[in-house]
């Protein structure tokens, strides 16, 4: 209560600041005027946005470190945390699967990039990439030095780590009382330091979401705008179909209050089209918002942002499909069952940062032997693709970790009911 003053939420501020980024962006874009497309769009928006999205990546790894070490000490039996880690990676390799499964049947009944022709696309600069292969991806896990694995910010072997050092803590018992209420009292000091970085979100996500609408032209759209739509509804499908379906079946928690729930991280993800970088929303939303218990919210968030990406592999599904029919070839469902493990893997062995899709894409695209340079098509109206489907990929986390949580009796259904849970700091 703030004596009285009618206060607008933070989350209706960050929507506001959203709707206000896209409509200057729109309109400088329109104005083109090389002042402002240098001063203020590339010089003024890039820095608060860059600011801001550093000051989100400055947390992750500290929040991660100390919300993990509570978790596993939280959780206190090595046992249960086999199973949570079991359930997140089956249920978040499963939504994947089903993601991009659905995307190429979509793709397939509506057919997009059919007479499209290639003549006067400009494919240099495109280059692939190789796919690492599942037993190095695997290997890669074991950090070899943990200081690197911190400083590079290598989630995988993040995690990895401190579930050993947890584990360690945990077998020391009594021993490590001290350390165990001083990660607890770090890990509230990092949520405090969310809040405060959230504080600044308004004029943050303004900035970043100006600047890409300046940069970003309605004309880039129109030659692949059967791409663009066809995209766009398999998200969309997937994320207020399928996973709210996964959501419903596996837990029975109410699809309507979720969504109203984890809605800024949905924001920050779209802003910053990166899930490495929203993961503090993320992990915040799904405990203070939803009351997941830290112990599964803590390990589930990190380790989704890094292997599960929905939306990441729709795109593959059908930006697969509609090569394939730009190019005139069939995949037949060889090909496209190809399409579908790749993808999974890929999605395993990439972090949750900008762009990443298109890399993925090199790698899919080569698999089944479509040629890389067919990227040069999507390249430009990528980036928004990207926000979108990244926003779909913290989702996807969200919905995995409160399954888990749910049916792991971590989640407290009074903060989850509560509509004002999780707004106190706003
Ligand atoms: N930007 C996405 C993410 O961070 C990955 C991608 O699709 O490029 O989840």
């Amino acid at each position: 209560p703030s004596g009285g003053r009618k206060k607008i939420s933070l989350t209706a501020q960050i929507m506001l600041a959203m709707v206000a980024g896209i409509i200057v962006g729109v309109i400088f874009n329109a104005i083109d005027s090389s002042f402002i497309n240098t001063q203020i769009v590339g010089g003024l928006f890039a820095m608060v946005g860059k600011m801001f999205v550093n000051a989100l990546k400055m947390l992750v790894v500290p929040l991660v470190f100390f919300s993990l070490i509570c978790g596993v000490t939280g959780i206190g039996d090595i046992r249960i945390l086999g199973r949570v880690g079991g359930k997140s990676f089956g249920l978040y390799m499963l939504t994947t699967a089903v993601a991009i499964a659905v995307a190429i049947l979509i793709a397939t009944l509506i057919g997009p990039g059919k007479g499209f022709d290639m003549a006067g696309v400009d494919t240099s600069g495109i280059t692939g990439k190789e796919a690492p292969s599942v037993w190095d991806v695997f290997a890669g896990i074991v950090p070899t030095n943990p200081v690197a694995a911190f400083a590079n910010g290598e989630m995988l072997q993040i995690i990895f780590y401190t579930i050993i050092l947890g584990i360690a803590v945990l077998m020391l018992g009594h021993q490590s009382k001290g350390f165990v209420e001083a990660s607890e009292y770090m890990n509230e000091v990092m949520m405090k330091i969310v809040a405060i970085v959230m504080a600044a979100a308004p004029i943050g996500v303004f900035a970043l979401i100006a600047k890409t609408f300046t940069e970003q032209g309605i004309d880039l759209f129109v030659p692949v705008l059967a791409y663009v739509l066809t995209l766009v509804f398999a998200l969309m499908l997937h994320l207020f179909g399928t996973l709210m379906i996964f959501l419903k079946v596996f837990s029975g928690l109410n699809p309507i209050t979720f969504m109203r729930k984890i809605r800024p991280a949905q924001i920050f993800a779209f802003s910053t089209a990166s899930s490495n970088a929203t993961i503090p929303v993320t992990l915040r939303c799904v405990t203070e918002r939803m009351g997941a218990k830290n112990s599964v919210a803590s390990f589930c968030i990190p380790f989704g942002a890094t292997i599960n990406m929905d939306g990441t592999a729709i795109m593959q599904g059908v930006a697969t499909v509609f090569l394939a029919n730009v190019y005139g070839i069939d995949l037949g469902l060889g090909g496209y069952l190809t399409v579908i493990a790749m993808a999974v893997l890929a999605s395993i062995g990439t972090a949750g940062v900008p762009g990443v899709g298109l890399v993925m894409l090199t790698m899919v695209l080569s698999q089944v032997g479509l040629p890389i340079e067919g990227i040069a098509l999507i390249l430009g109206v990528d980036r928004l693709m990207d926000m979108i489907r990244t926003a779909v990929n913290i989702t996807g986390d969200a919905v995995v970790t409160a399954i888990v949580a749910k049916t792991e009796g971590q989640l407290d259904m009074d903060v989850f009911n509560d509509p004002n849970a999780g707004t106190a700091s706003d």
